[in-house]
C-alpha cells in the first residue's frame, strides 16, 4: 500500500503494513495478484477503496488495481453518483 502525508488512522490497521509496498505497484501488464491476497484479508479494505478512489491515481487500494478503479469511478459517473467513493 502506498503511504502518502495523509497517513489516518485505519491505515495502522492494514493487513499491507510492514510489506515491501513495491508489490502494490504492478508494472503495467503485469498481474497484482499477490497485493490483492493481502486486500483480501485486511480489515480495512472498505476504507482503503473508498480513499483510492477518492485520491488515488497509482498502485493497488482496497485490492482495486488502477484501471478497475477507472472502471468503477466511470460507471458511477454514468450511474450520476458524483462521489466516485460510495460506490
Ligand atoms: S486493502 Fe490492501 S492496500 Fe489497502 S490497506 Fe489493506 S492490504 Fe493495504
Amino acid at each position: 500500500m502506498p503511504i502518502t502525508a495523509d497517513i489516518t488512522a485505519w491505515q495502522d490497521l492494514a493487513a499491507c503494513r510492514g510489506v515491501d509496498h513495491r508489490i502494490f505497484y504492478p508494472d503495467r501488464g503485469e498481474r497484482a495478484d499477490d497485493a490483492k491476497q493481502f486486500c483480501r484479508r485486511c480489515p480495512v479494505m472498505a476504507q482503503c477503496r473508498a480513499h483510492g478512489l477518492q485520491k488515488e491515481t497509482y498502485g493497488v487500494w482496497g485490492g482495486l488495481t488502477e484501471k478497475e478503479r477507472d472502471e468503477v469511478r466511470n460507471k458511477l459517473r454514468k450511474n450520476g453518483k458524483a462521489d466516485a467513493s460510495t460506490g
